[in-house]
């Protein structure tokens, strides 16, 4: 950079993390308002590509990657459209923004604002920034629909039950207004390269495929995510149905899909929110254009019991501080993340997951409490796991959801157990979501593919399925899923054929 063109003052440094748009941009607005110029960063931080906390999983999945250079390039798009750009940098915020300091010229930097977050990781990079960068550091707050300081408790002091916390807030609360999106942009100091955004390969993350199959078909920023709104509410209606359609599993509509651009801060909740309410105004107002809202409260919620409870959300024994003696079977872990348990609702989840990056809400409850419940493996393993591959992580909402299902966290009824089978017959009846993800039993017809085990031989042999040779055996059958069998069903077995009794599978519980 030449010095000498750096003749500037006040320069804002606008550092965006997971709040990666030009509407309803707090910080943005903040540096715009209090700036002469305004310079835009994102960082690469290396410490996001590597491994996960425990189990070193890749952090950063290759199809979250994906959608996340897809926003970046996107909101570099949106700033230069308005006059300025996006300075990209890899490397940690704590390093780059002093180098970008001393390249503008210390007196010429008047400030550095981000958005806050809560969780450790997150609170470290903040805590260096305000140590190395020696300018004014202003914080906002943001991520949620209800904003921290208009709570109507102290946030160290949320309720412990979801519906406590949500009926507070609902009657006592406001929702704050969107700020308004800026037409032109403050100038960038001069002379600040704008720095290339690193491919995979400079990050050590694999290429991602896209699967035709996949419910989440859309790439990632704040275009497609503003998009995906208009459509889900103003194009098609599909809002309005959503109460009665959220919980199923095949194509993109079934649910709003706004969680990948939340977590990234690509479209904002007050932004949804505001729109769900002028839809209620020209449009209809039902119980599923509340209910969207109402799922954008538990995000909420998540947050809060984050910023109550610190690291114990990352603890074996979670929020309640329950011994549990967590099993680490790896082998049957690795039976989990690959869809290979032999219990076919699973597998169809957890291969979705790893083809995609993406699974129902339905789905991850399932998969949750079969990994904590059935087969009582550690609730580290799952989340950690969903962290490295999940398009739409958030930290607070990825630990505080599996909390809940392991029944150490913010789930009243600490002994809920999912019963796979009446699970996979209740939100996948005639079987096709699993027959999309687990070809090989395609052939298997109707929902008696939940219960591939309890089938005849002449039945599988039909469907061309060899239990432990074409698809495992079962890792273990609870005995509660036997009221689900095709048998107890009164479902025809086939022709003079008895179910074959324990084929070489071991009931409840089979362990290596
Ligand atoms: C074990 C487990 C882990 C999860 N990890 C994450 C995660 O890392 N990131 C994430 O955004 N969601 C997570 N969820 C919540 C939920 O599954 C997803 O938000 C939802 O499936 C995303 O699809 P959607 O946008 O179509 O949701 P919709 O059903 O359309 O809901 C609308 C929005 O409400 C919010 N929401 C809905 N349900 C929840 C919930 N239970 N907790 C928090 N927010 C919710 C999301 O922002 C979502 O986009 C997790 C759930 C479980 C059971």
């Amino acid at each position: 950079m030449n010095r000498k063109m750096a003749s500037v003052t006040g320069t804002i440094i606008c550092l965006f993390r997971n709040d990666l748009r030009v509407h309803d941009n707090e910080a943005l607005h903040w540096a715009i308002k209090n700036g002469t110029h305004v310079l835009p960063l994102y960082c690469f931080d290396p410490r996001h590509y590597k491994g996960t906390y425990h189990f070193n999983f890749p952090k950063t999945g290759a199809n979250r990657f994906k959608f996340l250079l897809e926003s970046v390039a996107d909101l570099r798009q949106s700033l230069q459209s308005k006059g300025s750009n996006l300075i990209v940098r890899v490397g940690k915020p704590e390093e780059v923004v002093p180098q970008l300091i001393e390249c503008v010229g210390k007196n010429m930097v008047q400030g550095l604002v981000y958005q806050g977050e809560v969780t450790e990781e997150e609170l470290t990079v903040e805590q260096g920034l305000n140590k190395k960068c020696g300018v004014k550091v202003h914080t906002v707050w943001g991520h949620t629909l209800h904003h921290k300081e208009d709570l109507p408790f102290n946030p160290k002091n949320v309720p412990d039950v979801y519906t406590q916390f949500r009926k507070r807030v609902e009657e006592q609360a406001p929702v704050r207004s969107v700020i308004p999106t800026p037409d032109r942009l403050k100038p960038l100091p001069p002379g600040i390269e704008e720095g290339t955004i690193p491919t995979p390969h400079d990050l050590g993350v694999q290429e991602s495929t896209t699967d035709p199959r996949t419910a989440f078909p859309f790439a990632g920023g704040e275009t497609t995510g503003v998009a995906r709104l208009q459509n889900y509410l103003w194009d098609t209606d599909h809002v309005a149905q959503y109460k009665e359609t959220r919980n199923g599993m095949i194509g993109a509509d079934f649910s709003t899909k706004f969680s990948p651009w939340l977590a990234h801060g690509c479209v904002s909740p007050r932004f949804i929110y505001s729109e769900i309410k002028k839809y209620e105004a020209k449009r209809t107002a039902n119980q599923s254009t509340y209910w969207v809202i109402f799922e954008l409260l538990w995000r909420d919620y998540f947050r809060f019991v984050a910023l109550k409870y610190g690291n114990k959300i990352f603890f074996s024994g979670g929020i309640l501080g329950k011994d549990i003696p967590w099993k680490k079977d790896m082998r049957q872990f690795e039976a989990w993340k690959s869809g290979t348990t032999g219990v076919p609702y699973i597998d169809a989840n957890m291969r979705e997951l790893l083809a995609t990056g993406f699974m129902s809400n339905r789905g991850r409850q399932n998969v949750a409490s079969f990994l904590t419940k059935d087969l009582k493996l550690d609730w580290r393993l799952g989340a950690e796991w969903f962290e490295s591959m999940l398009i739409d992580h958030d930290v607070c909402s990825n630990y505080g959801n599996w909390l809940y299902s392991a029944g150490i966290g913010n789930d009243p009824r600490q002994d809920r157990k999912f019963n796979i089978v009446k699970q996979g017959l209740d939100y996948d009846a005639q079987g096709d979501y699993v027959r999309l993800w687990v070809p090989e039993l395609s052939k298997v017809t109707g929902g008696d593919v939940h219960t591939v085990w309890a089938l005849s031989n002449t039945v599988l042999s039909h469907a061309e399925v060899s239990l432990g040779e074409t698809y495992p055996k079962p890792l273990l059958v609870a005995p509660e899923w036997g009221r689900h069998s095709a048998k107890s069903r009164g479902r025809p077995q086939g022709k003079g054929d008895k179910p074959q009794r324990n084929r070489g599978i071991d009931f409840y519980f089979k362990s290596s």
